[in-house]
């Protein structure tokens, strides 16, 4: 089993191989121009000081200043940091902003540590940034990621302004709106997947209302894509979280009432079963089965979107895939050996790196309404967004004709082609 960063890794030389590209033009891509590292110090609540690592990687700023997120993850470390700093230097130029690649990240468990802890940490973390000259809103911009979410944004900008000693809501996105977020953020990932697929089903001929999906994972990514996806009249007939898969067997679910299901008792199973007894009466009414994750990876569905875990499809289970078309909304979740079955098996797979970019791109969007002042209505940001969607989907799909490949490969042989423009302009390579 890998991770999400081996995948890339193999992923990103069968895009090299596809190039031709030498191996000093590979390591030069892959290997971060800046990577900072410091133990840096908080105080627990009982007054006791501990020290934990920190990371920032800054890839690749050839197309702009470095930006990605900051992870607080008890396995954080330099390595993973490194190649997911590769990763968002070209996922900022598949989606053509203009952008750099980088990655933060604390080697903290958030579970063992209170908010007042927590927010030390994040304060602690800035400091070393800002002291360093490592941030700046011309500089690198970072972003919450796995465990951080926008109150820690909202004290690393408080801190940041601190050191600098002036306001600069330009260094972070992903911040509360109170304190200049951009509207339409919390939903951007899912709401970009969306407009990705659409430009896909089009092409295939497909009309959204004859369009039926299913859904892993109802988190963030997956209940926002579910209650999009509905309201633009596709049939989401199956959603799952970690407790298991709820399949609707009237014509199809009512997204707001799967999330009162989830609000109810924490979970889609909750509301219905307790361990394995299911109350049959209630199942009936509401017109749902309980299926497992397993099943629902296998409906006969259109589209099978991904939003939960990384390797949720793999040699294991690829060939049980019956969707023909996979919408990746989670980092990774088709292992490489995954997507050379579902390529044998017909399967389109639009990747990660195209389809959950919307969070990046509106993330731009914040960094720009920062800079400039303004404040974006939330239908302009969906304007936006849905220009630089459609056309991240149409030059992809451009070099997808040109060299014959997967969507994949296309995704990542676009981004490599956009940032050693950008690098020869500079005289780089
Ligand atoms: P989340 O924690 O809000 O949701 C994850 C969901 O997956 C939960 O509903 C959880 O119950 C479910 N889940 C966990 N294990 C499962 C399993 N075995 N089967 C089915 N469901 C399972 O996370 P999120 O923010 O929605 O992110 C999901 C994925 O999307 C991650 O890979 C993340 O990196 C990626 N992503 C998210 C964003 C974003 O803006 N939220 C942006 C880019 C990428």
């Amino acid at each position: 089993m890998g991770t999400p960063f081996d995948y890339f890794q193999q992923n990103f030389g069968l895009a090299a191989d596809c190039l031709g590209l030498e191996a000093a033009t590979r390591k030069k891509l892959m290997e971060p121009e800046n990577i900072f590292k410091k133990e840096i110090e908080f105080k627990t609540d009982s007054g006791e000081t501990k020290t934990v690592s920190a990371y920032r990687v800054q890839n690749n700023s050839a197309r702009g200043p470095y930006k990605g997120g900051i992870r607080f993850h008890p396995e954080a470390n330099e390595a993973e940091v490194k190649t997911l700093a590769a990763l968002m230097s070209l996922k900022c130029a598949v989606v053509n902003i203009p952008l750099g690649g980088g990655k933060g990240g604390v080697e903290v468990n958030p579970k063992n540590l209170s908010q007042t802890e927590l927010e030390r940490v994040a304060r602690s973390y800035m400091r070393a940034l800002a002291e360093n000259n490592i941030v700046g809103p011309e500089k690198d911009i970072p972003a919450p990621d796995v465990y951080t979410n926008p109150q820690t944004m909202a004290w690393m900008l408080d801190e940041y302004e601190k050191v600098v000693g002036h306001k600069a809501p330009g260094v972070i996105t992903g911040k509360p709106i109170a304190l200049g977020g951009s509207l339409g953020r919390s939903y951007a990932t899912a709401q970009g997947g969306f407009f990705v697929l659409r430009d896909y089903l089009k092409d295939q001929g497909k009309k959204l209302s004859e369009t039926t999906v299913a859904v892993q994972g109802f988190g963030n990514a997956g209940s926002y894509f579910a209650s999009i996806a509905s309201d633009a009249g596709m049939k989401v007939v199956a959603v799952s979280d970690s407790s298991g898969g709820v399949f609707c067997n009237g014509d199809q679910c009512e997204v707001p009432k799967l999330k009162e299901y989830k609000e109810d008792s924490g979970s889609l199973r909750g509301n219905f079963c307790q361990g394995d007894s299911c109350d049959v009466d209630k199942m009936k009414k509401a017109e749902v089965e309980m299926i497992s994750n397993e099943e629902l990876l296998a409906l006969e569905v259109d589209v099978l979107v991904l939003a939960a875990l990384d390797g949720a499809v793999d040699e294991r289970n690829a060939n049980e895939v019956k969707a023909k078309t996979i919408l990746e909304l989670a980092n990774g979740p088709v292992t490489p050996e995954g997507d050379e079955i579902l390529e044998r098996n017909g399967v389109a797979v639009i990747p990660d790196i195209l389809a959950n970019a919307g969070g990046v791109t509106v993330s731009y969007f914040e960094w720009v309404q920062n800079r400039s002042g303004d404040v974006w209505t939330e239908a302009h940001v969906n304007q936006r967004l849905e220009t630089v969607m459609h056309n991240a989907y149409k030059d992809l799909k451009a070099i997808k004709e040109e060299k014959v490949t997967s969507w994949r490969v296309a995704a990542l042989v676009l981004g490599i082609e956009r940032l050693i423009t950008a690098m020869k302009l500079r005289g780089w390579l």
